[in-house]
């Protein structure tokens, strides 16, 4: 590994959520004397994820298959469609096991500030499942930030005009929360006793 391959591991690494380029440098050796048992199955499976991980064109979210495994599965429910601002939401209310529904990855929230407006998020898909499936509820899963109050109260009342229940979950999520990072019972919880907002 010459010094630039080095270099290149160091910069790409620096570049994920909640490194730096002291971590990156850390991880870099980690990993490089770590070479048979990490760093070479680790670029197998980075490289696995990159041929084959998709997204899915009905939900938005990310799995092997398209649709996929959850859009696929005739068990769940597809009268019910859980809104999430990314999958990281959506692994979290299925480690909940609470939500037996189909979902929607909206990929972020409105933000002024970051200058997202609705046309960067996944809302007219959301528009298309509400009009032309059989969806009954929308449960506005979405974080308890400034962000993702923005975002619920501008997605019901787009959805206000059709003949659908919006709801959104109830209390258990502290506000600034973020729905990954709340146990599995609080989730359930705040799911079980989510309230109607239209
Ligand atoms: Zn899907």
């Amino acid at each position: 590994m010459s010094q630039s391959e080095i270099d290149t591991l160091i910069q790409l690494l620096s570049r994920l959520p909640g490194f730096g380029p002291r971590s990156a440098r850390r991880a870099t050796l980690h990993l490089i004397s770590r070479r048979e048992t990490l760093l070479t199955p680790l670029a197998a499976a980075m490289q696995a994820a990159a041929d084959t991980v998709k997204v899915c064109e009905e939900c938005g979210n990310l799995d092997v298959t398209e649709p996929c495994a959850i859009c696929r599965d005739a068990e769940r429910e597809a009268t019910m469609l859980c809104v999430v601002e990314d999958v990281s939401d959506l692994w979290a209310l299925e480690r909940s096991a609470a939500f037996r529904g189909r979902y929607h990855v909206l990929g972020g929230t409105l933000s002024a500030l970051d200058g997202i407006g609705p046309d960067e998020l996944n809302i007219e898909s959301l528009i298309r499942r509400v009009t032309e499936g059989r969806v009954s509820e929308v449960i506005l899963a979405l974080n308890a930030t400034v962000d993702g109050q923005t975002t619920a109260h501008y997605l019901s009342d787009r959805l206000s005009e059709f003949d659908v229940q919006v709801t959104k979950l109830a209390h258990g999520v502290p506000v600034g929360g973020e729905l990954d990072y709340l146990d599995d019972g609080t989730l359930s919880a705040a799911l079980k006793s989510r309230r109607s907002i239209s």
